[in-house]
C-alpha cells in the first residue's frame, strides 16, 4: 500500500509557517483574522491526523493501530467544521453575516444541519462502519462516504451563492481569492476520490489558505491592534471605495471628548478595554436594526474618535440616535464606571461632502475642533458649516496677515502664595472682518500643516517682546510672560538663534518670558525637541509643559528635561468632582514639587475649584474665575488695578 503522504508533510510545514507568521505579524486580532486562524488550525489538525492514519507504519516510528484509528476519527470530526467555518469567514469578510444569523434560529439550524449530520455519521461509525473502516488495521473508506462529499458540496454551493449575492461588498482581489479556491478544492477532491492513495486534499486546502492569506487577511496597518477594530488606514480605503463606486452612504463620526481623562485616570489598558466595550455597544445597535440589507463598519480613527460607515437601506437618524443613547450610558469595567461625553456628526455621502479628499479633511478638522458635548450635529444644520469652514482657514490666515487681523491677548495667572498676578499667558487671536473671531484651536493646527506657523510664531514672539520692552514688567508686579510655541516651530533649525537675536534686538532678558510646549506622543519629535530645549535652557530660558494630564504626557521624559512649570490641563480642573481625579491631582502636584518645578492649573472657572487648588497647594491658577484673556491695553489696566501698583 504505497500511500503518497509527502504532500501532507509539505502542507504541515506551510501551515506551521502561516500560523507562526500570523502571530509574528500580529494578525490574530479582529474577528475575521481569528476566523482565518481557526481555518488554518483545523487544516493543521486534519493534516497531522491524515499522516498518522495512512503514512507507512515505519515512517513515524511505531504508530499503533489504535492511534491510527483514533487519528482518523479526529480527522473526520475536525474536518467536518472546515467548510462551515469557511462560510462564516466569508460572511464576516463581506460584513453581511449578521443579516442571516442574528436572531434567526431557523436559518442557523438549516445552516448547521448538514454539519450535525456529518458529525453524527462519524460518531455512529464504530457501529455502522458506513464512512470509514479498518480492515486488517488499514484505513479504508466506507460505502456511504459519498454523503460526506455531498455535505461538502452543499457548503461549497452555499458559500458560492453567498459570494455572488454579496459581490458588491467584496473587492476584486478578495473575490478572486475566494473564487480561486473552488477549482483547487474540486480538482483535489476528484483526484482524491479516484486515487485514494495520493493524499493531496490537505495540500490543496493549504494552497487555498495561502492564497487567502495574501489577499484577504488584513495587514496589521488597517486594524487598530489594541482595539481590534478597523483604523484610519482602513477608513481611508473604505471611504474611497464608497466614493469611487458612486454608492450612497453615511459616515457617522463619534468623538469622545473626555477620552484623555479616561487615560489619565485609569491608564491605557483600561482605556483600551472601555473603548472595546463602546465598539461592542455600537455593534449591538447596528445589528438590532429592523432593516437587514445594509452594510456597516466601525472604525477607531484616533484617540477618542470613532466612525461608522454605512451603505444600503437603513435609517441614518435612528441609528445615530441609537448609538448616541447606547454609548452615553456608563461603561463598566471591573469597579470602574466611566461615562463618555460625546459629540456626534452624521454625514450624508456624497450629498454633504462631495469628494473623498474633502471627507478626510473634514474628519481631521472634526477631530481637532471643540464641539459641544452631547450635541448631535445633523448634516443639514448650520453647526456643521462652522467646522467645515476650516477648509478655507488658510485663506483667513493669509488675510489675517494682510489686514492686521492677528492680535496677542494676555490671560493673567494668579500666584496663590503671593496673592497677586505674577505672570500671564500670551494667547493669539485671529479676528476677521467678515466672520469675526477665529479660534486658535482651529487656525494653529492648520498653520502647522501649511507652514504658516513659522510666520505666526515670529509674530507672537515679536509682539510679546515688544510688550515686555515697552512696559516695565516688574513695575506691574509681573515676573514673566508665557509664550506658546508649537513643536513644529521648535524643530526649525534656526529657532534658537532667531530667539536669541530677537532678545538682543528688543533688549529682553531671559527671565522675562518662558516657553510653553506641549508634550507629544511621538518619540521622533521629542529627540529634536530635547536638543532645542536644552540649547534654549543653556541660554537661561525656562520652560513650561502645557496640557499636562491629557493622557499623552510622558512623565519619564519630562523628568529628564529641565522644566520650570507644569501646567495641569483644564480637563483635570473640570473633573475635580471625581475622587480619582482628586487623588491623581494630589500626587501629581506633590511630584511636581519634588522635582523642583511649579504647578499651574488651567481653566479654573469656579470658586469651589479655585478653593480646592488653593487648599492643596497648587502654585498658580489660571482661568476665567480670575480673568479671561484680554487685549494688551485692557490687560495692563487690569493688572494695575488688581496688583495695586
Ligand atoms: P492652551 O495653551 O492650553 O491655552 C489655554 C486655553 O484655555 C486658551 O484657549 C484660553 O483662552 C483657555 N482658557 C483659559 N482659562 C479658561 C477657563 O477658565 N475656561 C475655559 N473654557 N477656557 C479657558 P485659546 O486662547 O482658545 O487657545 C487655544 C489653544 O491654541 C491654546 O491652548 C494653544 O495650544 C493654542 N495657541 C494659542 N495661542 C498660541 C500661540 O501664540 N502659539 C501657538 N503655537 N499656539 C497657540
Ligand atoms: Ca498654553
Ligand atoms: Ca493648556
Amino acid at each position: 500500500m504505497g500511500r503518497i503522504y509527502q504532500f501532507d508533510v509539505c502542507a504541515f510545514l506551510v501551515l506551521s509557517i502561516i500560523i507562526l507568521s500570523m502571530f509574528v505579524r500580529k494578525l490574530v486580532r479582529g474577528r475575521t483574522n481569528k476566523m482565518f486562524l481557526a481555518l488554518v488550525i483545523i487544516t493543521l489538525i486534519c493534516t497531522v491526523c491524515d499522516m498518522l492514519t495512512v503514512a507507512p507504519l515505519t515512517t513515524f516510528g511505531h504508530v499503533s493501530v489504535g492511534v491510527r484509528i483514533g487519528a482518523s476519527y479526529v480527522y473526520y470530526i475536525v474536518h467536518a467544521s472546515l467548510l462551515p467555518t469557511y462560510a462564516i469567514f466569508i460572511g464576516m469578510v463581506s460584513g453581511t453575516w449578521y443579516m442571516y444569523m442574528e436572531g434567526k434560529p431557523k436559518v442557523k439550524l438549516l445552516f448547521s444541519l448538514p454539519y450535525i449530520l456529518n458529525i453524527a455519521l462519524v460518531l455512529i461509525n464504530p457501529v455502522t462502519q458506513w464512512v470509514l473502516r479498518f480492515p486488517k488495521g488499514h484505513y479504508d473508506r466506507g460505502p456511504y462516504v459519498w454523503i460526506l462529499y455531498l455535505i461538502a458540496l452543499f457548503y461549497m454551493l452555499q458559500t458560492l451563492t453567498y459570494l455572488i449575492k454579496h459581490k458588491e461588498t467584496i473587492d476584486i482581489a478578495r473575490m478572486f481569492a475566494f473564487i480561486a479556491i473552488y477549482p483547487i478544492l474540486v480538482i483535489s477532491a476528484v483526484v482524491q476520490y479516484f486515487m485514494p492513495n495520493a493524499l493531496i486534499e490537505m495540500f490543496a486546502i493549504t494552497a487555498s489558505l495561502l492564497i487567502l492569506m495574501f489577499f484577504v487577511i488584513k495587514p496589521e496597518e488597517s486594524l487598530d491592534t489594541a482595539i481590534g477594530t478597523r483604523n484610519m488606514t482602513a477608513f481611508k480605503h473604505d471611504s474611497k471605495k464608497l466614493y469611487y463606486k458612486g454608492n450612497k452612504g453615511s459616515v457617522l463620526l463619534i468623538k469622545v471628548k473626555n477620552d484623555s481623562s479616561l487615560v489619565t485616570l485609569y491608564g491605557l489598558n483600561a482605556h483600551q478595554e472601555i473603548i472595546k466595550k463602546a465598539v461592542q455597544r455600537m455593534e449591538r445597535v447596528l445589528r438590532s436594526q429592523p432593516e437587514r440589507n445594509f452594510v456597516y463598519n466601525i472604525y477607531y480613527l484616533s484617540y477618542g474618535l470613532f466612525a461608522v460607515m454605512l451603505h444600503g437601506n437603513y435609517s441614518a437618524d435612528v441609528i445615530c440616535d441609537g448609538i448616541e443613547q447606547s454609548i452615553n450610558k456608563p461603561l463598566i469595567l471591573g469597579n470602574i464606571s466611566f461615562t463618555f461625553e460625546n459629540s456626534l456628526c452624521l454625514l450624508d455621502i456624497p450629498k454633504d461632502i462631495g469628494t473623498h479628499g474633502e471627507l478626510l479633511n473634514f474628519v481631521d478638522t472634526y477631530d481637532k475642533s471643540e464641539v459641544e458635548s452631547g450635541s448631535i450635529i445633523y448634516s443639514n444644520l448650520e453647526e456643521r458649516d462652522k467646522i467645515r469652514f476650516k477648509f478655507d482657514i488658510d485663506k483667513y490666515i493669509e488675510k489675517g496677515f494682510a489686514n492686521n487681523g492677528f492680535k496677542v491677548y494676555y490671560q493673567p495667572i494668579y500666584s496663590i502664595k503671593e496673592h497677586k498676578f505674577v505672570s500671564a499667558e500670551a494667547l493669539l487671536r485671529l479676528i476677521d472682518d467678515e466672520i469675526g473671531f477665529i479660534s486658535p484651536a482651529l487656525f494653529i493646527p492648520a498653520a502647522e500643516k501649511s507652514g504658516a506657523i513659522y510666520q505666526i510664531g515670529d509674530f507672537v514672539i515679536d509682539t510679546v517682546f515688544r510688550f515686555i520692552r515697552d512696559h516695565n514688567l516688574s513695575g506691574l508686579g509681573l515676573e514673566y510672560i508665557e509664550i506658546n510655541i508649537s513643536t513644529m516651530q521648535c524643530m526649525k533649525e534656526d529657532f534658537v538663534d532667531s530667539v536669541k537675536k530677537k532678545m538682543r534686538e528688543y533688549g529682553v532678558s531671559n527671565k522675562s518670558f518662558n516657553f510653553e510646549i506641549t508634550e507629544t506622543a511621538s518619540d521622533f519629535l521629542s529627540d529634536v525637541l530635547t536638543k532645542t530645549v536644552s540649547k534654549l535652557h543653556k541660554a537661561g530660558i525656562e520652560f513650561a509643559i502645557d496640557d499636562y494630564g491629557t493622557g499623552y504626557s510622558n512623565l519619564q521624559r519630562i523628568l529628564q528635561e529641565p522644566v520650570k512649570i507644569i501646567k495641569l490641563d483644564k480637563s483635570l480642573a473640570d473633573d475635580i468632582g471625581n475622587n480619582r481625579t482628586r487623588a491623581v491631582l494630589k500626587s501629581t502636584m506633590q511630584m511636581i514639587t519634588e522635582i523642583g518645578a511649579e504647578s499651574v492649573v488651567e481653566g479654573v472657572e469656579t470658586k469651589e475649584t479655585a478653593d480646592w487648588f488653593i487648599e492643596h497647594r497648587c502654585d498658580y491658577i489660571q482661568g476665567y474665575y480670575y480673568a479671561k484673556p484680554m487685549p494688551e491695553d485692557v490687560f495692563v489696566e487690569f493688572i494695575r488695578e488688581n496688583n495695586a501698583v
